[in-house]
């Protein structure tokens, strides 16, 4: 039996991950640091229990030494971090803390308890930043735009480094968007969701969002966490895509969310005035609020996922429409208690 360390594992892809491994027959250990903000994912997903629980924040070396000392783990998924990028303008040097120092806490403790152990770092389309409208691919350059995106370039490079350097298979997945009914709700793709799911229940009046005009490459979850396990099975480390190809603005994923939920939306005025006006009762649905805007955004992310297609086998079958539908539905069972299928 296989053992598998995953960080962060009660995040939305740590608990995705836990299922799909728990299922392959691997024992699953799930480390994060103390608290249980997200037991819930792990209740919805119907695995709680079933992950052997080991605490680790990625602050402190000497925990992560003695978790992989006693584990001595096959695989090792890094998904822990500060991952809101709204968040690490205001606090940079806790996100650098976590997303970058922690990885090299993690590495070199790899490195000295387990140099065998084969590790994924969970990367992102947030570093190609300000690089263009093209599509982006494994030989495009990086130009973060945020401090959440410049500390996961030093974690990138230092997975590089140890793969070139000290020989370990270790892996960069970068990640473009993917979202699920297991999204954080301070992202804005759940926000919406559980917004339109109240509004249409009459428990909410409005939902207030940042940038309508930032384009994404979004994705499911559940299928990119298959992708994640794939690169780990290779016969060579490598660096790998993962998206869709689509890209799609926020305003579109709104008239998405709203549309499923049988609503239909229409836009009036400009700028921070803008407003998502239901066309049938004329009442204002979405308003614009400077607060969640980023100091600097990245305009456009679109990702080329041809070499994970090509090594991996991997290609995402989930693309934008029936995601903002598969989530919108997952928000209208859960406010009716009805069972989520996950
Ligand atoms: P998530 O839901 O925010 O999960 C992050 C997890 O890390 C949470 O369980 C969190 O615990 C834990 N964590 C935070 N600080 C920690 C620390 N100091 N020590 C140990 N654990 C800590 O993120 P996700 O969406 O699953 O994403 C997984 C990874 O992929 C992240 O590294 C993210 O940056 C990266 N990524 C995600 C996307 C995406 O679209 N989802 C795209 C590109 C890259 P708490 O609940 O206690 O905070």
């Amino acid at each position: 039996m296989k053992k598998a360390l995953i960080t962060g594992y009660r995040g939305q892809d740590g608990a995705y991950l836990s299922r799909f491994l728990l299922g392959k027959g691997y024992e699953v250990y799930g480390a994060d640091r103390a608290g249980d903000s997200g037991q819930w994912r792990l209740r919805e997903l119907g695995i709680e229990g079933r992950v052997k629980e080991v605490a680790l924040d990625l602050l402190e070396a000497s925990n992560i030494s003695d978790a992989l000392e006693k584990i001595q783990p096959d695989e090792i998924y890094n998904f822990a971090a500060q991952s809101f990028v709204l968040v690490s303008f205001t606090q940079p040097v806790l996100t650098a803390e976590i997303n970058a120092v922690g990885v090299a806490r993690l590495l070199e403790a790899v490195r000295k308890t387990c140099p065998k152990a084969r590790f994924f770092q969970a990367s992102t389309a947030e570093l190609f930043g300000s690089t263009g409208s093209a599509q982006k691919n494994e030989t495009t350059d990086f130009h973060p735009r945020s401090p959440y995106a410049v500390s996961k370039l030093y974690a990138h490079w230092l997975t590089v480094n140890y793969r070139q350097a000290q020989g370990m298979y270790a892996c960069n997945g970068i990640l473009f968007n993917h979202e699920s009914p297991l999204r954080g709700e301070e992202f804005v793709t759940r926000k919406i969701t559980t917004a339109v799911a109240r509004i249409k229940n009459g428990l909410q009046e409005t939902v207030a969002v940042g940038n309508l005009d930032a384009l994404r490459d979004w994705g499911y979850a559940k299928e990119y966490v298959e992708g994640m396990w794939l690169m780990l099975q290779q016969p060579e480390a490598d660096d790998y895509i993962l998206a869709t190809g689509e890209v799609h603005s926020v305003r579109e994923f709104i008239a998405e969310a709203f549309a499923a939920a049988g609503m239909d939306l229409e836009w009036k005025g400009e700028g921070l005035d803008e407003k998502g006006i239901d066309a049938r009762t004329g009442k204002v649905r979405v308003e614009i609020s400077k607060e969640f805007y980023r100091p600097a955004d990245v305009k456009e992310l679109v990702g080329d996922a041809a070499k994970a297609k090509r090594v991996l086998g991997w290609e995402p079958k989930i693309k934008f429409k029936d995601l903002a539908a598969l989530m919108m539905d997952a928000e209208l069972k859960r406010q009716e208690n009805i069972k989520v299928d996950l």
